[in-house]
């Protein structure tokens, strides 16, 4: 019988099981993370004790899915999952069980889950291992292979097609033929998965080392045409010019180019030219102009981040990427201009901007671009944000108090001077201070009460 050395926190856990009569496994991605050499994220463990027994064995649990068989233990400063032996009956929607049967054995349990790699449980506290169904075979070959027909587990869920894109890209593995034939006759029971689930994998799709991977499997079995159509309409749209690819590989490569640990910034560069097939015009010399394609791309891009349900700050954020992904520098900018530019993009925005234009240079070419005068701009908006000049209101040396205090009342007239202020102390950074700010605001005050709009 084959054996694993087991981390001693889980014979630590196990034994509250095993000497309770119970049997407890390690299973799911932990289990693969092992035979890969990887850091396993998370614990994972499947038990038949029923999740009311479990609650007698701990404390404290929580129960994160207690209708599914699931509840988190939360043992020595990790948080473990622990699932009761199930298998699901009927998948009348293609997105979740009918419900969910507990069964006696591990087996049972493997085989309701979705790819080989995955199936594959570790006894505690003796670390024997199961594996039924050869994923430690798949592992070794680097292959994302269903547990069973690949069009019947599909169809019972219609998330695996994309959880196995997502691992190709996690991972760097292959997808066996069969499973991957089987997803474009599923796409239907795909289309109607939870937008907030397809949400969770495409994220760590984005996260991982080299998005494209997952992205073009998305391509080829209709998975992109499905859940992006807007990607899809970048094929085959050529550019010119100095680029050398059509727009979707320019987006996928500048989604691999930029950070991999910066969601915000991977999401704007996959999306930022997804406007240009819109926009595209001849322009008689046999090439290419895209007129405002960053505005078109923006809103774009708003609409799908919507769609798939992301938080509202990431689709603020994102698309303010987006649509300032074009700009422009010149060494004759003064530095009032330079400041323009900061109020603008916004300070706190200022470094994923740049990340996404370098992005966005090398995927013209797929080589390091040489930006002209990029660097020197961003050493001018570096000094000037290091001198901690004002670009919000909530940087002027005055505030809606102090202009009450000279008789300027608070309501809507407050905004209106405060906002000119800052514009002055933009122009001019010596001009934020106190008495500086309360002689114009006096000037500005009394020139509106002479000319009411
Ligand atoms: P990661 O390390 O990225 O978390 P993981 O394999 O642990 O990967 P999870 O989504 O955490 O992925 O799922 C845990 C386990 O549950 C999987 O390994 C798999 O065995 C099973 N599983 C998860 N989702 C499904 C699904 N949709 N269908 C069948 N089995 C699933
Ligand atoms: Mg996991």
């Amino acid at each position: 019988m084959e054996k694993i050395s087991v981390p001693s926190l889980l014979k630590h856990i196990s034994s509250r099981f095993t000497s309770a009569g119970f049997k407890v496994y390690l299973v799911g991605g932990a289990v693969r993370d092992i035979f890969l050499d990887r850091q396993a994220g998370d614990w994972d463990i499947a038990t038949n004790a029923t999740p009311d027994e479990v609650k007698t064995l701990f404390h404290h649990i929580i129960p994160t899915g207690i209708d599914h068989g699931t509840v988190t233990i939360p043992f020595k400063g990790m948080m473990i999952e622990c699932t009761t032996f199930r298998t699901e009956t009927g998948y009348s929607d293609g997105r979740r069980p009918d419900g969910v049967q507990y069964t006696a054995t591990i087996e049972e349990d493997l085989s309701r889950r979705d790819f080989t790699m995955n199936a594959i449980a570790v006894s505690l506290p003796d670390g024997i291992i199961v594996d039924p169904f050869h994923g430690r075979a798949d592992i070794k070959s680097k292959i994302i292979k269903t547990v069973g027909d690949p069009t019947e587990r599909f169809t019972e869920d219609g998330l695996r097609p994309i959880r196995a894109v997502r691992f190709s890209s996690q991972l760097d593995f292959t997808i066996d033929g069969q499973t991957l034939d089987a997803i474009r006759p599923a796409l239907g029971i795909t289309a109607s998965v939870a937008k907030e689930r397809i949400r969770e994998e495409f994220n760590r799709i984005l996260l991982s080392q080299k998005p494209s991977t997952a992205l073009r499997f998305m391509e080829q079995t209709g998975l992109l045409a499905l859940i992006f159509p807007e990607l899809q309409n970048c094929r085959g749209i050529e550019q010119k010019g100095m680029h050398i690819y059509d727009v979707l590989d320019h987006l996928f490569q500048a989604c691999d180019a930029s950070p991999r640990t910066n969601l915000i910034v991977r999401l704007a560069a996959l999306f930022h030219d997804v406007g240009k097939p819109d926009v595209r015009v001849e322009d008689g010399n046999g090439s290419w102009t895209f007129f405002n394609h960053e505005k078109v791309s923006a809103k774009k891009t708003h609409e799908i981040l919507t769609r798939l349900r992301y938080p509202l700050r990431v689709i603020k954020d994102v698309t303010h990427l987006v649509s300032l992904h074009m700009f422009h520098y010149e060494p004759v900018w003064s530095d009032a201009a330079v400041r323009r530019f900061i109020v603008k993009a916004d300070k706190t925005m200022i470094d994923s901007l740049f990340e996404l234009r370098k992005a966005d240079s090398y995927a013209i070419t797929g080589t390091a671009g040489h930006a002209r005068y990029l660097e020197e701009f961003r050493d001018r908006i570096d000094a000037m944000i290091e001198a901690e000049h004002a670009f919000t209101l909530k940087d002027l040396a005055i505030n809606g108090r102090d202009l009450a205090d000279i008789g300027i009342p608070s309501g809507p007239i407050t905004g209106v001077v405060l906002n000119e202020l800052l514009e002055a102390v933009i122009e001019d950074p010596d001009l934020n201070t106190k008495s500086a700010l309360l002689d114009i605001a006096r000037e500005i005050h009394s020139q509106k009460i002479q000319t009411p709009d």
